[in-house]
């Protein structure tokens, strides 16, 4: 009896385990058709000043699913990096950012915004990545001090040398480096300052509890102190509420983003909220 049961336990992992593998092969599928027939798309989610002033956006990407609908990145990227698709995924949405750059650059009144582009460590770590932007900035012909590159904590599980070299790469073209979602990961404040980068994103769980206690609020001062103490524009990212942006407008941050300023919206959206702004201002 007993190996009766141990081998329909067996059975059903194996299946389970086969119909995964199938599953996922189908979205590897359907996200290479996505990309060719254009269900890929970016959104923008608004930066503010403190004063709300849309000073730029994040690109973040979408893939527009003819029966699942819109599907958020998190349920496909890792799918996606997987299956060692990210590459092409990433040199499509960095070709996207350059291009809606380019158009902004030739208008007044959004030629100094910002665009920042979410970049894997997979992605960053490719040889030819910092070429690959480089290139990419060059066809376009846009300024490149408007185009900001978003990496996590994870990339440095790698060599730090290479790392290191990489980011100056781009920072010697003008191009602006975020550490996204920072707090969450195991980075040294050594390693830290070692990095070239421009601008510090406190991740969305501690502007979250920022009002919660003078532990969070403490704990996000000392965040926004190390952006300080680098030198870097310190983000919160995920602000939500009137309340947290007392506190960290208290507290000495930057920039923020978050669904108090606006979602991730497309293209028109964000540019209808931009057309708003100007309209407003001219009074
Ligand atoms: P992220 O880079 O930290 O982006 C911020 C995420 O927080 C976005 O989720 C955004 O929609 C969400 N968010 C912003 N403000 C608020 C808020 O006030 N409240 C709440 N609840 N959420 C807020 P999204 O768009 O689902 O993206 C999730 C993650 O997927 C991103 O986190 C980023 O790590 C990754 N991602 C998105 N686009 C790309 C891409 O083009 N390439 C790569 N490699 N990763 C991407
Ligand atoms: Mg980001
Ligand atoms: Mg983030
Ligand atoms: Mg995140």
């Amino acid at each position: 009896i007993n190996s009766m049961i141990a081998t329909g336990i067996l059975a059903t992992g194996t299946y389970v385990f086969q119909a995964e593998v199938r599953r996922d092969d189908q979205v590897v599928r359907d996200l290479e058709a996505a990309l060719w027939s254009g269900d890929l798309r970016l959104y923008f989610q608004p930066q503010v000043s403190i004063d709300g002033t849309i000073i730029g956006a994040e690109a973040l990407l979408r893939w527009q699913h003819a029966e699942r609908g819109l599907v958020p990145p998190n349920e496909f990227i890792p799918i996606a990096e997987h299956a060692g698709l990210m590459r092409k995924i990433g040199y499509w949405v960095l070709q996207q950012a350059c291009r809606t750059l380019a158009d902004w650059q030739r208008h007044p009144e959004t030629a100094e915004l910002t665009l920042s582009v979410n970049v894997s460590a997979s992605q960053f770590l490719e040889d030819e990545f910092e070429q690959s932007v480089l290139n990419l900035v060059s066809t376009f012909d846009i300024d490149a001090t408007k185009l900001k590159i978003e990496l996590t904590e994870s990339v440095m599980v790698a060599n730090t040398e290479q790392v290191v070299a990489k980011m100056h790469v781009l920072r010697a073209a003008g191009i602006g480096m975020a550490l996204d979602d920072f707090g969450t990961g195991y980075s040294s404040l050594g390693y830290l300052r070692r990095l070239p980068l421009t601008q510090l994103k406190i991740d969305r769980s501690f502007v979250q509890d920022v009002t919660e206690g003078e532990r969070n609020a403490a704990l996000v001062r000392s965040i926004i102190q190390i952006g300080r103490d680098l030198d870097l524009t310190v983000l919160a990212e995920g602000v939500e509420t009137r309340e947290q942006l007392q506190w960290l407008d208290d507290g000495g941050c930057d920039e923020y983003q978050g669904y108090l300023f606006g979602k991730p919206m497309p293209i028109e959206g964000f540019e209808a909220a931009l057309s708003e702004q100007v309209r407003q201002a001219a009074g």
